[in-house]
C-alpha cells in the first residue's frame, strides 16, 4: 500500500516554493501556458522525502501512514529531479531534502512579502549595511551574461568574495587587500532582511556548487592557459541558462532588499535590453 498524498497536499507543495523544483541545483520553473490559451503545463512533481512504501527510497518504518502522506513528509521536484533523488538514497539523504525544501521555501516567501519597519536608528544601520552588501554585488560576475565571462575562475571566485563580504563584512580586492570594513549579514536587525540575506547567501553558495559540477562533468571545459589567456568552452548551454537565471533570481531578490530600505536597485544582466535572459 502507498501513502500517497492528496490532490490539495500536492497543490499546497507546489505553490509554497512558487512552482519551482526545489533542487538548489534546477530550481526550473515548473508550470507554464499550453499551446491553447486555457491550458497549462505542469512538469512538477510532489515527491516523497520518506518513500510511500516500503522498498522505496528512505522509507522509515517509524513513520504512520498519516505522517508518510502528510505535506511535512513531501517535497517540490522537477521530474527530472524527482527521479534524481531516487537514484541515490545516500547522497540524497532526508536531511538534505529538508534544507533544499526550506531554502526553496523561504526564497519564495521572500519573493512576495515586505517587511515591517524597526525604529530609527536601528533601521539605519540596517541601511548602511544593505549599502555595503549593494557594494559587494557591484562586479562583472553579478553583471555580465554568463557566456561573456572573460574567466571562469575568476567568476568563481567573485562569488566566493561575495558570499565572504556578506558574511563577515570585509570586501576584499583580487589581491586580498581589505577594500572596505563594514558587518556580515548577522548584524542586521530587522529578521526578515536577515533572512533575505540568509537565502541570497544560500544561492550564491548553490552557484558555486552548479559551477564546480559543471566542470567536474565536463560540462564547461577549461582549455590550457596560452600567453596569459585561456579558452573556455560551455558545452551544456543548460548550465549558462542556469547561471542567468539563478544570478537573475538573487539580483531581483537583492533588488527588492533595496527597494525597501531606499537604494538604487542592482540589474541584471548589466544593460537592460531585450534578450532570451530575460
Ligand atoms: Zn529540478
Amino acid at each position: 500500500m502507498r501513502d500517497d498524498f492528496d490532490s490539495k497536499t500536492k497543490h499546497t507543495l507546489a505553490l509554497r516554493v512558487g512552482h519551482r523544483c526545489s533542487n538548489p541545483n534546477c530550481r526550473k520553473s515548473t508550470s507554464g501556458p499550453q499551446e491553447d490559451a486555457t491550458g497549462a503545463v505542469n512538469i512538477g512533481v510532489a515527491a516523497h522525502i520518506s518513500a510511500a512504501s516500503p522498498g522505496g527510497k528512505r522509507y522509515d518504518l517509524r513513520m504512520t501512514s498519516q505522517e508518510r502522506k502528510s505535506i511535512d513528509n513531501g517535497i517540490w521536484l522537477c521530474q527530472n529531479c524527482a527521479k534524481l533523488i531516487d537514484s541515490d538514497e545516500r547522497r540524497f539523504s532526508g536531511d538534505l531534502l529538508i534544507a533544499w525544501k526550506q531554502t526553496s521555501e523561504r526564497a519564495a516567501l521572500l519573493a512576495v512579502e515586505n517587511s515591517a519597519p524597526l525604529p530609527g536608528s536601528t533601521q539605519d544601520e540596517d541601511i548602511e549595511l544593505v549599502r555595503f552588501y549593494s557594494q559587494c554585488f557591484d562586479r562583472p560576475a553579478f553583471q555580465d551574461p554568463f557566456h561573456e565571462e572573460g574567466s571562469m575562475e575568476a567568476f568563481d571566485k567573485a562569488i566566493e568574495d561575495t558570499i565572504t563580504a556578506i558574511s563577515t563584512g570585509s570586501l576584499r580586492a583580487r589581491d586580498g587587500v581589505v577594500l572596505t570594513q563594514s558587518k556580515g549579514k548577522s548584524y542586521i536587525s530587522n529578521l526578515q532582511w536577515r533572512e533575505r540575506m540568509d537565502v541570497i547567501v544560500d544561492l550564491l553558495r548553490a552557484t558555486r556548487s552548479r559551477y564546480s559540477l559543471a566542470v567536474q562533468k565536463g560540462q564547461i571545459h577549461i582549455g590550457p592557459e596560452h600567453e596569459g589567456r585561456r579558452f573556455y568552452h560551455i558545452r551544456d548551454s543548460q548550465v549558462g541558462e542556469w547561471m542567468n537565471s539563478t544570478r537573475s533570481e538573487i539580483i531581483q531578490l537583492f533588488s527588492g532588499l533595496c527597494e525597501e530600505v531606499g537604494i538604487p536597485p542592482l540589474q541584471f544582466p548589466r544593460h537592460y535590453r531585450k534578450s532570451k535572459y530575460w
